[in-house]
């Protein structure tokens, strides 16, 4: 029967999609492939928290996501955060921040990739989005460009004219390589004094040793 089949698919693993999901929508074969890391570091002197290595599999898992509209795989990536928040206990935000892409990328890839994993959970953690912050220029990919028309492709890519006095903020981005756009985010948020920043990610190419 048809209605066994739809019943079947919603326990299945969404990235194999043939065995039953355990934690985050993955199957325990899935899971397996991750490689949970816990890095923290600085980033211009604030915390940033990254959860998993970017190895071949999340690689594989976010691409699908991003450049496949496989768009379910939100589920995947929002229940990896929003469990580790609920773990460490870190409530305490006025607002994420969803890092925001270029509406050239937007309208591309026909969907927010970034915010759709913090709807997840946003509700349930009670914070808001810092929706008055927007990416304003649309910047070139930034691994085809040197170092220096890096800084230049960047600057000023992002804006935001809200006074953030008081307020906390954690940032989400997907992943976290040069960490380039990461600062330039920081600094325009700095422009506006928050009280605190932190960050999170996804995943990581580096592997903080402990
Ligand atoms: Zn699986």
């Amino acid at each position: 029967m048809i209605l066994d089949f739809l019943f079947l698919d919603e326990n299945l693993c969404l990235s194999c999609k043939r065995e039953t999901h355990e934690i985050h929508f993955l199957c325990e074969e899935c899971l397996d492939k991750l490689d949970f890391v816990d890095n923290e570091f600085k980033i211009l002197d604030y915390n940033t928290r990254v959860l998993y290595f970017y190895n071949d599999f999340m690689a594989n898992l976010i691409a699908d996501y991003k450049f496949n509209r496989n768009t379910s795989l939100y589920k995947v990536f929002g229940s990896m955060i929003y469990s580790y928040l609920k773990e460490k206990k870190l409530f305490n935000f006025d607002y994420i921040l969803a890092t925001p892409s270029s509406k050239s990328v937007l309208n591309k890839r026909g969907f927010d990739h970034i915010r759709l994993i913090c709807d997840y959970f946003i509700k349930d953690l009670g914070i808001s989005y810092l929706d008055s912050f927007k990416k304003i220029k649309n910047t070139k990919v930034q691994h085809i460009l040197s170092r220096e028309d890096r800084e230049v492709n960047l600057k000023n890519s992002f804006f935001i004219d809200e006074d953030l006095t008081g307020k906390s903020i954690l940032v989400f981005d997907d992943i976290i390589t040069s960490s380039n756009t990461m600062k330039e985010i920081i600094r325009t948020l700095e422009k506006n004094n928050p009280d605190s920043i932190e960050i999170i990610a996804l995943a990581s190419s580096h592997r903080v040793k402990k």
